[in-house]
């Protein structure tokens, strides 16, 4: 086995962090394997990031392989003290690691230990006499979400990787569209994403939601869609990225908003309080136009503000506490509400919480999916409910598929559900037949 970076010597300091180093690919992958089958608890999943450093020739060239090691012995150290105890690095290829995270919850901590990852890069390391800047890109897929074998596993990693070398990123997650799109770079997308903007090719699709404690529809999250002459439908997890990556996200935002509150005149002859729920950007929250926008829309299609509920993922809100207070405010003094979405994946800060002008909190569908089967998920959803509503919040579960589900976010006293069991978003158009022919009731019928 080769542990050496140069090939020659046996290095046991190596040893003692990593796996295995590239003697084959075969083996490496067998290695990984197993590493997948350890992985007993099937509600968890494995995370692969796949490391790339790109100076580690020039290190060799410029300072010899001595040094070339010690700065990978000491990389090895650091990366294992970031690391959890059950976590496995493996050398994939001369200059690529990959970093196997055991038994993690969701994409999320993924990332999490991605961006720790990334800090060691930050700041030029001491090589020989000197002082060098490391260059490193990152690529994450989730066992078995996006794999099912080491082998497909360690591709997707190495297509995210690509990804985030192209778009200059440090790390970027494999999706499902992207080996599809991996042929059209997002310099395309972009620019198809503006004319499909200008064109109000988007549409919206809206997913109602339910009263638990009543059984009444009471509102709708507005969720965006593109569909692409030759490239088919695009999630808008993935085009969202695109347009926050450009400066097409504020754009997007306020023709998502217009569009939205446009439609949602349509609804006004079958109820009149419907809420009305539109997702922002971390981005968005940077825009200080984004109230006048959402003003004058407001005042455009005459809608009454207190229906708005302006949704935000916990982690956005975290990425810049003080901006995200800043502007939520503002929002709530136009007369709207605030919600914190994907609640559970983030890491709030009880305190940002409280001073937080929000009074909606969403647990994220990863834990209420499998609630039937996992103790630990229903006890992670119980919790959430009770925490938000000592903070006098009202709690809204997503992903809600079964009336298992349901009924045990009822006995849990969670006030409102959303989820396919309810109601797939539909378009405007449907909704409104869906909104009169539904088995559930709907708030506040306007008597035909
Ligand atoms: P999100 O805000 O968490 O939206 C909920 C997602 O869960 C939607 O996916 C919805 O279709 C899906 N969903 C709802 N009920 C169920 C269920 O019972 N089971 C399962 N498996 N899924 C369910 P979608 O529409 O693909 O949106 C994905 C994400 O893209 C959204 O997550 C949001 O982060 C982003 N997004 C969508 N529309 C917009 C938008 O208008 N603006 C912004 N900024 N982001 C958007
Ligand atoms: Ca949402
Ligand atoms: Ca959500």
């Amino acid at each position: 086995m080769i542990l050496h970076n140069s090939g020659k010597e046996k290095s046991d300091e190596l040893e003692k962090h990593i796996e295995f180093t590239s003697s084959s690919r075969e083996k490496f992958l067998s290695d990984l394997t197993r590493c997948l089958e350890n992985q007993n608890d099937r509600k968890k999943s494995v995370g692969a990031i796949l490391l790339k450093i790109f100076s580690l020739r020039d290190i060799n060239h410029t300072f010899g392989y001595r040094e070339g090691d010690a700065f990978l012995y000491r990389l090895a150290g650091n990366l294992r003290k970031i690391l959890k105890p059950d976590d496995l690095i493996f050398r994939a290829s001369e200059n690529e690691f990959l970093i196997a995270l055991s038994g993690i919850m969701n994409e999320g901590h993924a990332i999490l230990a991605a961006t720790k990852l990334g800090k060691l890069f930050e700041k030029p390391v001491p090589i020989a006499d000197r002082f060098i800047n490391i260059k490193s890109a990152m690529g994450i897929a989730l066992f078995p979400e996006h794999a099912r074998t080491a082998e497909e596993l360690l591709k997707k990693s190495s297509i995210a990787l690509h990804e985030a070398i192209m778009e200059g990123n440090s790390y970027a997650v494999w999706f499902d569209k992207q080996e599809k799109l991996s042929d059209t770079s997002s310099l395309v997308i972009e620019s198809h994403l503006k004319d499909a903007i200008e064109h109000n090719e988007l549409e919206m699709q809206y997913q109602p939601k339910l009263d638990i404690r009543d059984d009444m529809i009471f509102g709708v999250e507005a969720l965006v869609r593109w569909s692409h002459k030759e490239l088919g439908s695009i999630s808008p997890d993935y085009f969202v990225a695109v347009a926050e990556k450009s400066d097409l996200i504020d754009e997007l935002t306020a023709s998502i908003i217009n569009t939205t509150l446009k439609e949602s005149r349509k609804w006004l002859n079958i109820t009149t309080s419907l809420s009305i729920s539109i997702n922002l950007s971390t981005i968005n929250l940077l825009d200080e136009t984004l109230v006048d926008i959402i003003q004058r829309a407001i005042n455009v299609w005459d809608i009454d503000p207190n229906r708005l509920i302006f949704e935000v993922t916990e982690s956005a809100m975290m990425t810049n506490p003080e901006q995200s207070l800043h502007i939520l405010s503002k929002i709530n003094s136009l007369g709207a509400h605030c919600s914190i979405d994907d609640f559970g994946t983030g890491y709030s800060s009880l305190v940002y919480l409280k001073k937080l002008p929000v009074t909606e909190l969403k647990i994220d569908k990863s834990f209420i999916q499998n609630m039937p089967d996992d103790a630990s998920d229903r006890m992670i959803a119980n919790s959430i409910i009770d925490l938000a509503h000592n903070f006098n919040l009202s709690v809204t579960a997503e992903g809600v598929e079964s009336e298992i589900i349901l009924r045990e976010l009822k006995e849990m006293n969670c006030d409102n559900a959303q989820g396919f069991y309810i109601g797939r978003p539909m378009l405007n158009t449907k909704l409104n037949e869906w909104l009169q022919n539904t088995h559930w009731k709907v708030r506040n019928p306007v008597n035909r």
